[in-house]
Parts: structure tokens; sequence; C-alpha cells
């Protein structure tokens, strides 16, 4: 497969809408149906299972290529791949064909853990299942931000397990169920069409949708979850900064002050500026595909890319795409360089859970010898 030949024609699509979806709140459906047309969300699951069998290199690739034409496109693909790598881990007996389904792209997934009570700390649900006869557990969970809301076929739903409150159980729950209601709307800064909407599951939900044994939940989160998550969320950030950086270079290069006969790039402090923050995204670029090279083949310093590329790539795109709306002046401030969409998608990344002032935290502790949850 030669996957920039598959992301082409998604590109086109998403990059048609991506202003229609920002400026008016909606979801990508255009931009979704493409990417599940061909194949992409089955991206990273086995080819045995329906997927392409692709890597975390790939993904972060993939990723990173739509968050430069549509973050809100980026950001519900993100979600779907990590619902999908959590369900690979851990498959629900009782519903046999979802692997097959999301490989296919007949199933949109996305995450549900962030509760209003434990806010971004999503290892920690507030909501508490409890046993409903046999084989059967019923739980209310309130949902504070559920990308792709109302739009996902599958909500992995995390809760305090009905058999040891004190640990955490996840939930395949699919759409359909009766109790599953969206319960807000969003209306964002940025990543404007990716519906992160509160969402009620007041379900009762047979044993077998639960991913894994009882208590495996908190397992499932840090270990599967966090490292497609925090490398996908990187590399959308940096799918937006790099969008923003080529915009400012082509504005920078191209408008002229008519009175000196230079362009902006001319002026010496808007070069030294572009080169700084060029810079900047180069090293987290590099960062970025070392961290996916060592989630693909994990050893001892895994863990470490894992906490620490999401918060770099994360605050290297707050700063790239501020020196991008600052080197290009009112022409970003106003919306035909899209700069100004870039600048508010990427404000997005750093505080989504584990944000990267909790990733600093975690990496400072783990390079101290201290537990990282601890
Ligand atoms: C666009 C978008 C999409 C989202 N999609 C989903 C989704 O699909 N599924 C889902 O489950 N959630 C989703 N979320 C929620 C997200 O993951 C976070 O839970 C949410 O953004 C946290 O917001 P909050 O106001 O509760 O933050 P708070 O927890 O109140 O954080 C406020 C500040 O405190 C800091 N902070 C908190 N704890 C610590 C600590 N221990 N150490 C240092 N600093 C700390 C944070 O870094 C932040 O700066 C989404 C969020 C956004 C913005």
């Amino acid at each position: 497969m030669n996957l920039d030949s598959t992301l082409k024609p998604v590109l086109t699509v998403a990059g048609e809408y991506a202003a229609h979806v920002d400026a008016e709140g909606r979801f990508p459906v255009e931009a979704v149906s493409a990417l599940a047309a061909c194949g992409l969300l089955g991206l990273t699951l086995p080819e045995r299972g329906g997927g392409l069998g692709a890597g975390p290199q790939e993904f972060a690739h993939v990723t990173g290529e739509l968050a430069e034409v549509c973050g809100s496109t980026a950001m519900v693909y993100l979600m779907h791949v990590c619902g999908a790598m959590t369900v690979l881990a851990a498959p629900p007996p009782g519903l046999p064909s979802l692997t097959a389904d999301l490989a296919a792209g007949r199933t949109l997934a996305t995450l549900a853990f962030s509760e209003p009570g434990s806010r971004s700390h999503f290892w920690a649900p507030i909501s508490q299942a409890k046993r409903n006869g046999g084989e059967d557990v019923r739980f209310t969970a309130d949902k504070s931000w559920v990308t792709s809301a109302g739009h996902a076929g599958l909500y992995v739903t995390s809760v305090l397990s009905a058999d040891d409150p004190g640990t955490v159980d996840l939930y395949g729950v699919e759409a359909g169920m009766p109790g599953v209601s969206v319960t807000g709307s969003f209306r964002g800064l940025g990543l404007r069409g990716n519906a992160s909407a509160p969402m009620r599951f007041e379900v009762t939900a047979p044993d077998a949708t639960r991913l894994g044994p009882s208590g495996a939940g908190f397992a499932l989160m840090t270990e599967t979850v966090m490292p497609w998550f925090n490398l996908g969320n990187a590399a959308v950030s940096l799918g937006l900064a790099r969008a923003a950086l080529k915009a400012a270079v082509q504005h920078t290069s191209t408008a002229r002050l008519e009175h000196t006969g230079q362009t902006l790039a001319e002026l010496p402090t808007i070069r030294a500026r572009l080169a700084r923050t060029s810079l900047q995204l180069e090293a987290a670029t590099a960062y970025l595909r070392t961290a996916a090279a060592s989630i693909a083949a994990p050893d001892d310093h895994t863990p470490l890319y894992v906490l620490g590329v999401k918060a770099l790539a994360n605050d290297t795109a707050l700063t790239v795409t501020d020196d991008a709306m600052r080197v290009c002046g009112g022409a970003a401030f106003s919306q035909h360089l899209a700069i100004e969409r870039f600048f508010r998608d990427a404000r997005a990344g750093h505080v989504m859970a584990p944000t990267a002032d909790v990733l600093y935290d975690f990496y400072g502790k783990a390079i101290t010898g201290q537990p990282v949850f601890g």
C-alpha cells in the first residue's frame, strides 16, 4: 500500500471542507466518510482483521498530514484509532464483529473518559458501576467532553469497577444502546468541528462488553491508550504548527512594503523569528519520529517518550502558531491566511488529558525515580 496515495483524496476532501467545518462548528462528515472509504480507519488494525496492518510511525504520519488541512478531522481520527487499539488489546467477547467493523470503517470509535468530577485526571473516573444481577452492570456516567459525540458508533467508556471500586473498568458502549445521550453542545475556541460535547451513559452493560478482565481498565488506559493518544495528539499539534509556519513563510515571502521595495521576510526581525520557530518545529518533529519508532519497537526508554512527546509537541505548537500570527501581522488576524484557525486549533492539544502540565509532572517523577501515578 502506498500510504500517501491512499491519503491524498482524503486530504483533498478534508481541505475542501475545513473552513466550513470550522466556521459552522459542524462535524467533518465528508472527510470522515473519505477516511472510511479508503480503509484508513483501519490503518493500525491487523490485516487478518481487515485493517491495513500499519504501526505508530504511519499513524503519526497520517494524523499529522490530516491536521495540516483540518484539525477537527485529525482529532476525530486520533480518537477513533485510540478506541480501536484499545478494543484490539482487549476485544469484548459480547461484540464479536467490533474489530472488523472498526477496521472497515463501519463503526467510528471514540473515548469517553473525562468526567466533571475528576476533570483532566482521565485515569480516575468518579462514576461507579453496580452489579445488576448476574452478568450485567448498571452505571450512570456523565462525561464532560467526548469527541465525535453523537457521531461515533462506539464509546469506550470508563467507570469504577462494580467488582472492586478501587479499580477501573472500560466498557464498549454502542451508540444504539438505551440510555446513551448527548447532553450538551460543543462550541470551542478551536477544533470546532470535532463535536466534543458532554454525554451521559445511563446504561445496563453486559460483562461481555467489558474490555479485558474486571479491573483491567487502568492498565489499558496507561499502556494502550496513552502511547497511541500521546503520539497521535503530538502529531496533530505538529501538523497544525507545520501548516501555520508554511502559511507564514508564504505570506512573508510575498507580501511587500512597496515604499521600501522589501518583502516582510526581508526584515531581519521577521526572518530571525521564522528561523527560530522553524528550528523549534524541526527539533520537536525529530523527537516525534524517535518517539514513534520507540513505541513501534518498545524498550526501556519508551515510557519516557510516551510522556515527553505530547507535552513537547503541544507546547511547540503553541509557540509556532503564535509566532506565525505575529510575523504575519493583521493579515493573520483576518481569516484568509487560515493561520488563525491553526492557532486556535493548536490551543486544544495542551489541555487534552493527559495535559501538557500533567505530563511534565509525570516526566519529572519518572526521571527522578518517583512513581508516576503515585
Ligand atoms: C477539543 C477537546 C476534545 C476532547 N475530547 C475528549 C474525548 O474525546 N474524551 C475524553 O475523555 N476527554 C476529552 N477531552 C477532555 C480533555 O481530555 C480534558 O479532560 C479536559 O480538557 C480538561 O479540562 P478541565 O477544565 O477539566 O481541566 P482541569 O483538570 O481543570 O485542568 C486545569 C489546569 O490544571 C492543570 N492540572 C491539573 N492537574 C494537574 C497536575 N496534577 N499537575 C499539574 N497541573 C495540573 C492542567 O494542566 C490545566 O492547566 C477533550 C478536550 C478538548 C479541549
